[in-house]
C-alpha cells in the first residue's frame, strides 16, 4: 500500500507522540525546541530506511537507520556514538520498534514483533524512560 510521507508522518506522529514522556497533557511536544526532535526531523530518511528492510527482525531495522539516519544526524559524533542515545534521549531510539510498526502496518506490511530479539541493540522497547 502506497503511503505518501505526509501520511506515514501523521500516523506516526498519532503513534508515537502520545506515548512520549515530552507529551504535555495539552498534546503538545515539551522539547524547547520541538522540531529538533529526531524522529520528525529526519522522518524521510527514517521511513525510507524501514521502507527498505523486509524482516521480523527488529535488528535489520536498526542497522538501516544507523546506516541511513543516523549517519546524516547531527548528533551523531564522529566516531558513530551518540550521546542522546546513551541516554536514551532520541525518540527515534527509543521508540523504533514501535515507529517500525507503524509505518509497516501503514503501508501493509507486517512486523512480528513476537520475534523481536532484546539481544538486537539497545533500542528500548517502549521507551517509558525517554527525558528529550
Ligand atoms: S519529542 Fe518527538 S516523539 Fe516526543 S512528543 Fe515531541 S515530537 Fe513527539
Ligand atoms: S540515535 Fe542519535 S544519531 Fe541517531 S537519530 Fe537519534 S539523535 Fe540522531
Amino acid at each position: 500500500m502506497d503511503r505518501s510521507l505526509v501520511e506515514l508522518e501523521a500516523i506516526v506522529r498519532n503513534r508515537i507522540c502520545k506515548l512520549c514522556t515530552e507529551r504535555t497533557i495539552d498534546g503538545d511536544c515539551n522539547l524547547e525546541s520541538p522540531s529538533s526532535c529526531a524522529l520528525f526531523r529526519l522522518f524521510p530518511q527514517v521511513a525510507r530506511a524501514i521502507q527498505s528492510v523486509q524482516s521480523d527482525d527488529i535488528g535489520p531495522y536498526i542497522e538501516a537507520i544507523r546506516r541511513n539516519v543516523c549517519s546524516v544526524c547531527q548528533d551523531q559524533a564522529g566516531d558513530g556514538t551518540c550521546e542522546n542515545r546513551q541516554q536514551v534521549q532520541c525518540a527515534l531510539d527509543a521508540y523504533l520498534l514501535l515507529v517500525v510498526d507503524a509505518i509497516e502496518e501503514a503501508t501493509g506490511k507486517t512486523f512480528d514483533k513476537k520475534t523481536y530479539h532484546p539481544s538486537a541493540g539497545p533500542v528500548a522497547q517502549s521507551g517509558p524512560q525517554i527525558r528529550l
